[in-house]
């Protein structure tokens, strides 16, 4: 085993979260290595649909450009209209305000990557980190390389070997962590050329009574998938996503055998450190419980825990409670509205749907906005409220 390597923050995982604390913390002159186990570029199941809120992250926080994002392919598409159906029938249609993008996750993974290595971090790829030292900020790979630092930031994606780490050190089952995780399932069918495909968003309720499926066409692709609460749906995924791909019109032949991966889906952590180790991306469980979007959250939270970092100074034992509070006032306060709504809707069985249809009816245009980021969820359901009271008063 060689001589360590020492820096101040060491990254596990260069996904959104790794890269988005690298960006910031290097481009603020810290010494930081992130480290991954894969050879860049290289693949992540995802259908990389960004709202709002990232496309303004990835500009405003990361300071990127979105524009040669988009010439070079790597945010490939802009989709300016939705439809949500339960089953085939439509529930709501609408033009978005604000487009979705869709991005290519294999080059987008690596684009930020590059901008991390740009903004001056030490980049080791191919390196799978097999121990982590929470207390002395020292982690080692499996190919004998030891890296000592002030603090350790893991992301890790949803495997985490650090969040096992923080778990044991609060006590908390990871049985427990597990009964919120959803599994997806995602198959890409031919794009625009083959055959016509609709040119919406499409969200897909009522094949999985705790989860969803979506449709996201272009001309390269259309993304299908469908994500639900691996506890309630164990083993029926799979004929649930042929029932919808075969009421989306789709050869399931033609759309391949779908790949399936893990998403959290309301299991965030309420408490996302333990000593100089600080949980960020899905690592931590953060992904937005109704509509399982983990890319801004992802970046977010790297970004807020390269915040804490540099909010510390030099005091590392400081950067875990400092995280905490941008965590939970920034991140869980909106979570915790998101879930609330997964709840509300699921909970309400076979009136869900009836319930949405009349709820996008009267406020489609709030929600947009909610799901972009641009107003907060509970406002939700302050109009939700306010409905309820004009019905009373009449
Ligand atoms: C089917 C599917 C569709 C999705 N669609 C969307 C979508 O449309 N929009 C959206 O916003 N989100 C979507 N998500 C969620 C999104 O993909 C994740 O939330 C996001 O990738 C999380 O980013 P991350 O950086 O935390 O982790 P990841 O992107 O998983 O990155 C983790 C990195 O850590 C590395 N790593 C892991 N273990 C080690 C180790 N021991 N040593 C070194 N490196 C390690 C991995 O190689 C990887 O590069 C989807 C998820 C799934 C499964």
């Amino acid at each position: 085993m060689g001589s360590p390597t020492d820096c101040q923050v060491a990254i596990i995982g260069a996904g959104p979260a790794g890269s988005a604390a690298a960006i910031l913390l290097a481009s603020r002159g810290r010494e930081v290595i992130l480290i991954d186990a894969g050879i860049f570029p290289r693949s992540k199941l995802c259908a990389g649909l960004l709202t709002a809120k990232t496309i303004d992250c990835l500009r405003n926080e990361l300071g990127l450009n979105v524009k040669s994002m988009q010439a070079g392919g790597i945010i490939y598409h802009r989709l300016h209209a939705f439809r949500i159906y339960h089953r085939r029938r439509l529930l709501a249609r609408d033009r978005l305000e604000t487009p979705f993008h869709l991005a290519d996750r294999r080059s987008y993974d690596a684009y930020l990557l590059r901008a991390a290595g740009r903004a001056g971090a030490g980049i080791i790829t191919g390196q799978k980190v097999t121990r982590i030292d929470p207390g002395r900020g020292i982690i080692r790979t499996a190919g004998g390389k030891t890296i000592r630092s002030q603090v350790i930031i893991a992301a890790d994606g949803i495997w985490s070997k650090a969040r096992k780490i923080v778990l044991q050190a609060g006590r908390k089952n990871q049985l427990a962590w597990r009964r919120n995780l959803a599994l997806a399932l995602e198959s890409r069918a031919p794009g625009f050329g083959a055959t016509p495909v609709p040119f919406y968003a499409g969200l897909h309720l009522g094949y999985l009574e705790w989860g969803y499926g979506w449709s996201f066409p272009s001309p390269r692709q259309r993304l299908v998938g469908i994500c639900g609460l691996a506890s309630r749906h164990h083993g029926r995924l799979g004929v649930k996503f042929r029932q919808m791909l075969a009421d989306l019109g789709i050869d399931h032949r033609l759309a391949g055998l779908p790949a399936a991966w893990p998403l959290p889906y309301g299991n965030y952590l309420s408490r996302p450190w333990h000593l100089r180790l600080l949980l960020a991306g899905d690592a931590c469980g953060l992904a937005d419980p109704l509509l399982g979007e983990g890319i801004y959250y992802a970046h977010k939270s790297g970004l807020l825990a390269a915040r804490a970092v540099l909010a510390a100074g030099s005091f590392p034992l400081d950067c875990g409670p400092i995280y905490q509070r941008f965590y939970s006032s920034q991140l869980i306060s909106n979570l915790r509205w998101i879930k609330l709504a997964r709840n509300f809707l699921f909970g309400l069985g076979a009136m869900g749907p009836l319930a949405l249809e009349r709820f996008m009816a009267r406020h489609g245009l709030l929600v947009q906005r909610a799901v972009h980021g641009q107003i907060p969820f509970r406002s939700l359901f302050g109009a939700w409220l306010a409905g309820c009271w004009k019905i009373r008063d009449k």
